[in-house]
């Protein structure tokens, strides 16, 4: 890919208010006028540089935005107060009442449920397919479709999209294709493989500490600007807005995560191969036996591999559960749900972060009991905790004893 959003990201540089290294926080909800007509036009949309109200936008929201727009290669970028704030924002401005979206069935339950019960208040239907099989996603398209959502790498079962086919399909038709991109920043960039909006929780990978929830939506400025309208502005009037002090410390964050991303990746990469030549069924995008490597191969930017998410599958619930205790008493990481983090989060997301899903859809779509997901650490020493981990694995029985001689 010759899109190289890590340069963009590197040449950014702001000053502070005083000369500072890093841009001064605007700590103020309001802003003044030195004329009332100046106020008018503001709110009228026809002033630009103006600061109005900081549900609105505020200068510490928009460098985040810059730099997310810098790395997702699109003209804007609009913050929001958590990943959720993004992802119903851009359905409430793309879709009408009584309209129609197709969406990918492995996607974060909280977006399916959104999909599935919220939008019913608004009789608006969404067809959850096989999002990597392009012609069922194109016969499931009506008149009435108003948006195709995916996530590039899917949550939790890491499922691949053919971002560049199902872009090719999107305009075929002209349906905007939205794409969540929270589990493969920099490793992807979906504007530059054709996406029309791409979608980020920033609670994730991109802040990378766990103290904040935090979202983005990366798009035209057009759209970004018709997100903020005053009259029609599904983030303005729904009012998911971030607020300034977070910006400035999430986009203090975001500088380091090109070296993050690197590590995490590397991490993933080594533990999958290890665990799958242990005989586990281990899911990671960087293994050769995942369904998805070659495409995701052919869209990414190669520095910062397959990225940090892997899942193995333990066989039972209990034996999972009794995995994730150990692991975590043993200092390995935490039995937590989200991602991104410095150390090593698992959880089972059948009955966690995808327990909005029926369990008859669990099963159809392949996610069994005893599956873990893992987001990696920064683990500075992988082998190490290969060894610690697998010794758990021995001791709970899921890796036979005999298979460790080496
Ligand atoms: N998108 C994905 C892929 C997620 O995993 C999550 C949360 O886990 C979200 C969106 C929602 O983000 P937030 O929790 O910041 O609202």
């Amino acid at each position: 890919m010759s899109y190289k959003a890590s340069n963009k990201l590197q040449d950014l540089q702001y000053f502070g208010e005083y000369g500072g290294v890093n841009p001064s926080i605007s700590d103020s909800s309001t802003y003044t006028f030195l004329s009332a007509k100046k106020m008018f036009d503001t709110f009228e949309g026809n002033t630009e540089g103006c600061y109005l109200y900081s549900r609105h936008s505020s200068p510490a929201n928009l460098y985040l935005g810059e730099a997310l727009a810098a790395m997702e290669g699109t003209e804007s970028a609009n913050v929001t107060a958590s990943g959720m704030g993004a992802i119903t924002a851009v359905i409430m401005q793309l879709c009408n009442a009584n309209e129609h979206i197709i969406s990918s069935r492995t996607i974060y339950g909280g977006t399916y449920a959104f999909m599935k019960n919220f939008l019913k208040k608004f009789n608006i239907d969404t067809s959850f397919v096989d999002i990597t099989n392009i012609d069922i996603v194109e016969k499931s398209i009506t008149s009435n479709t108003k948006m195709i959502y995916c996530e590039s790498v899917s949550n939790p079962l890491l499922e691949v999209a053919d971002l560049i086919a199902l872009s090719k399909l999107a305009k075929k038709y002209a349906i905007p294709l939205v794409v969540d991109n929270t589990f493969s920043p920099l490793t992807l960039a979906p504007a530059k493989l054709g996406a029309d909006v791409v979608i980020h929780s920033l609670t994730k990978f991109i802040n990378g500490t766990s103290d904040c929830v935090a979202g983005a939506v990366c798009g035209s400025t057009e759209f970004c600007l018709a997100l903020k309208d005053v009259n029609n502005g599904a983030g303005m009037l729904l009012g998911s807005t971030l607020d300034s002090l977070r910006a400035s410390s999430i986009l203090k964050n975001m500088r380091t995560l090109h070296i993050r991303m690197q590590q995490h990746s590397y991490n993933a990469q080594y533990l999958s191969e290890r665990f799958e030549n242990d005989g586990l069924r281990v899911v990671y995008p960087g293994l050769e036996s995942h369904s998805g490597h070659e495409i995701l191969k052919k869209q990414m930017q190669n520095e910062f591999g397959f990225g940090g998410l892997l899942t193995i599958d333990v066989g039972s619930l209990e034996k999972a559960n009794a995995l994730m205790e150990m692991m975590q008493h043993q200092k390995l990481g935490y039995l937590a749900v989200s991602l991104g983090f410095y150390k090593t989060l698992f959880s089972a997301p059948g009955t966690s972060t995808s327990s909005e899903i029926p369990l008859e859809e669990q099963k159809q779509m392949g996610l069994s009991d005893g599956l873990i997901r893992f987001s990696i650490g920064l683990d500075n020493d992988i082998e190490r905790t290969y060894k610690m981990m697998k010794s758990c694995m021995q001791k709970l029985g899921i890796i036979s004893k005999k298979v460790m001689v080496n």
